[in-house]
């Protein structure tokens, strides 16, 4: 697709709108977020990968209170570690009562 003719208008609060065509070829819905960079004179808007929010990788994602996050963040979530260290729960509760 080419999108030079594509005239837009900036609205007082600095905001453009993209044209349907490039949302729709691009796959993009409100809420996705877009990387902006400045090149000489053209702004460039790059659609990110769907993506964990936590680790970065677009590998079996799911959408948890509104954010993706990958099945290992979400094991380490559930897990309840924050050491990035993934942990079986059963050897954990097992560990914790050898220290009673
Ligand atoms: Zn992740």
């Amino acid at each position: 697709m080419t999108s030079a003719g594509m005239g837009r208008r900036i609205d007082e609060l600095g905001r453009v709108v993209l044209p349907a065509e490039v949302r729709r070829t691009l796959g993009l819905a409100a809420g996705d977020e877009l990387l902006v960079r400045v090149e000489g004179r053209s702004i460039v808007l790059t659609a990110r990968e769907a993506s964990c929010v936590f680790c970065d990788s677009a590998e079996a994602t799911e959408d948890v209170l509104g954010r993706l996050v990958c099945a290992t963040c979400l094991e380490h979530v559930r897990s309840g570690r924050t050491d990035g260290e993934l942990v079986d729960p059963v050897a954990r509760d097992l560990e914790r009562g050898s220290d009673l």
